[in-house]
């Protein structure tokens, strides 16, 4: 190769012109699902560069938002094309798991980090039978992560999960509610939900400080009042109000 062939590779390599392939002659990844047996006819790559084998009917049928395209298997002796994905590799693993006829995999022991992913993932590739199991165990999660489900919620239609979490968000400051629910329509009946609450509050806090000083100290029936409000409002510190 010359100095010129040479800078031209260089150069090709540089702008991404050449396609990521692996070569026949190199060890072709194996499906990870457990007692699969069938023989791999593409190849994934996770974003954090694991690769994969995989079984292009099986994803066609099972996996219908993979954009056909990638399915194609590169014809010329080069090997198998690679597809970049840009989930990582233990979404990857367990998304390809469903992909297969065979038992679903144990849900329990999933760390949210990973269901978070694989929610994404089920929904991007339309895995249909993933989504349920998904949509649980993120509805699961609507305490200890609340602003992440929320935002699962929205972002794929779960108006159930979405309208039992609202309630709780009424302490949220105007930014993290806007990342969660990011649809305008959303955001501003968000805000007038939450003022309602706020001006109910306000006018039973100032009865409540009314009753006070005219029975000597002990709370009435207004008190009570604010603790039947939704505990995210009830919970607001004083100064919310002023
Ligand atoms: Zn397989």
């Amino acid at each position: 190769m010359n100095e010129w062939a040479s800078f031209l590779q260089s150069a090709q390599a540089s702008l991404g012109d050449s396609e990521p392939v692996i070569s026949a002659s190199e060890r072709q990844p194996s499906c990870r699902a457990p007692e699969c047996s069938q023989s791999v006819d593409i190849v994934l790559r996770s974003s954090n560069g694991v690769l994969f084998g995989a079984h292009a009917a099986n994803l066609a049928q099972f996996a219908a938002g993979f954009p056909p395209a990638e399915f194609v298997q590169k014809e010329d002796a080069d090997g198998l094309e690679i597809v970049q994905l840009d989930e990582r590799a233990d979404v990857l693993e367990l998304l390809l798991e469903y992909t297969h006829p065979q038992r679903q995999p144990h849900s329990k022991k999933w760390t949210f980090s990973l269901l978070a992913g694989l929610a994404e993932a089920v929904e991007k590739y339309m895995v249909y039978g993933a989504m349920e199991v998904c949509k649980r165990r993120m509805e699961a999660y609507a305490t200890a992560c609340p602003h992440e489900v929320l935002s699962y919620a929205v972002k794929h239609g779960y108006s159930d999960i979405r309208d039992m979490i609202i309630p709780t968000t009424l302490s949220w400051d105007l930014a993290e509610i806007q990342s969660a629910l990011q649809d305008p329509a959303l955001i501003i009946a968000w805000v007038a939900y939450r003022e309602q609450y706020l001006k109910l509050s306000i006018a039973l806090r100032a009865t409540s400080a009314e009753t006070i000083l005219h029975r000597g100290g002990k709370f009435g029936g207004a008190r009570n009042g604010v603790s039947k409000l939704p505990a995210a409002i009830a919970q607001l510190p004083d100064d919310v109000f002023r």
